[in-house]
């Protein structure tokens, strides 16, 4: 097909995606209001008696507007999210970019349906996948192959998801970022095989039952697409496509501005912290040569050749509209819109 010119440099879309009010509250009322497909409105919580005046914040009586590539409200389908976020990368991919999609938010927000949803609902990496392998099929002028990689960062350890084993050690590579050490890769030749090693892969995430919904909400979730074409000279076109389903961010606030130490032994992920970092180092870097934080931790190690240069990522922020979740909702929609600004 045509070829695409390369992405911006660096450059990072952010879409927000508005949870369905959770059952249990929905009692409770939304401080955030849709107001059109690029703008919300953060409206003031209700003061509540019991309410301690002392944890209020500046921004209490006021509403605040955010405004983004896309707002998807609650009724928003998983097809119609992927079709905004993700189909246009596909393009770039097999043009020969790095692209990444990233879920943030605190948990429970729809990170993880986003990113896998259900089987009734199958989220943007089904969808992605089974459009990637149809184009693939009809490209008859190269010839083709797909590397999988599936890896978990937990407490600032990285795991390979697709063969469990100890904690991979991070090498860097000159030039091309770091890499875990022992990963496996593996050859899925259809859209069904890729999605068994996912659904495989998911098992691994959430391995012990007990601490199974801790892991998840603090652990990043890293699939990595690779896609190699040849062409009838020969030469060869490698460029990867990952999807990023990150750590809840809850909490996030509560360090901020705090001492390095004061991270460590927390619940506080180093790894998102430094995510951050990059995000608004490369959102406010605009073509400067600024000092971009990737080494600060394995996530970002990890993601340094898919960030920022000829890369194009997009950030699908998630958040729950209703008033218990206020602070992180602020938070969440603060960061976001700033990454956006790459
Ligand atoms: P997270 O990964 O951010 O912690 P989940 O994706 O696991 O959150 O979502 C928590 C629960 O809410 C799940 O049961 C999920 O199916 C449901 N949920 C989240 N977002 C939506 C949505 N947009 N539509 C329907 N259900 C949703
Ligand atoms: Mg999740």
């Amino acid at each position: 097909g045509a070829q695409s010119p390369p992405p911006q440099e660096g450059s990072m879309a952010v879409v927000l995606r508005v949870r369905p009010p959770s059952p249990r509250r929905r009692a409770a009322p939304p401080v955030l209001h849709v107001l059109n497909q690029n703008v919300v409105l953060l409206s003031p919580e209700e003061p509540r008696g019991t309410a301690s005046p002392a944890r209020s914040s500046g921004r209490r009586h006021k509403n605040l507007k955010f405004v983004f590539d896309h707002v998807f409200d609650e009724g928003a389908t998983q097809e119609e999210v992927f079709q905004h976020t993700t189909l246009p990368l596909l393009d770039t991919l097999l043009a020969g970019y790095n692209c990444s999609v990233f879920a943030y938010g605190a948990s429970g927000v729809g990170k993880t349906h986003t990113m896998l949803g259900s089987k009734n609902s199958p989220g943007i990496v089904h969808l992605a996948t089974v459009e990637l392998y149809k184009r693939l099929e009809d490209t008859k002028d190269k010839r083709c192959e797909v590397l999988v990689s599936y890896q978990q960062v937990y407490k600032e350890r990285v795991y390979d998801l697709l063969e469990p084993q100890g904690p991979l050690n991070v090498w860097e590579q000159p030039g091309k970022g770091a890499v875990a050490q022992g990963l496996s890769f593996h050859q899925p030749t259809s859209a069904e095989q890729l999605l068994d090693m996912l659904a495989k892969g998911n098992k691994n995430r959430v391995q012990r039952h007990t601490r199974a919904n801790a892991v998840s909400s603090r652990s990043h979730a890293i699939l990595q697409i690779q896609v190699k074409q040849w062409d009838l000279a020969g030469d060869l076109r490698v460029a990867k496509l990952n999807f990023i389903d990150l750590a809840g961010s809850e909490r996030a606030w509560d360090t901020l501005g705090r001492g390095e130490g004061l991270l460590e032994g927390t619940s506080i992920n180093r790894s998102l912290l430094a995510l951050r970092s990059v995000v608004c180092a490369l959102a406010g870097a605009k073509g400067e040569q600024s000092h971009v934080p990737f080494r600060n931790s394995k996530l970002t190690r990890l993601l340094k050749d898919s960030l920022g240069g000829s890369c194009r990522s997009t950030m699908i922020a998630a958040v729950n509209p209703a008033a218990p979740a206020g602070r992180d909702t602020y938070s969440t929609l603060r960061f976001a819109s700033r990454a956006r600004s790459i």
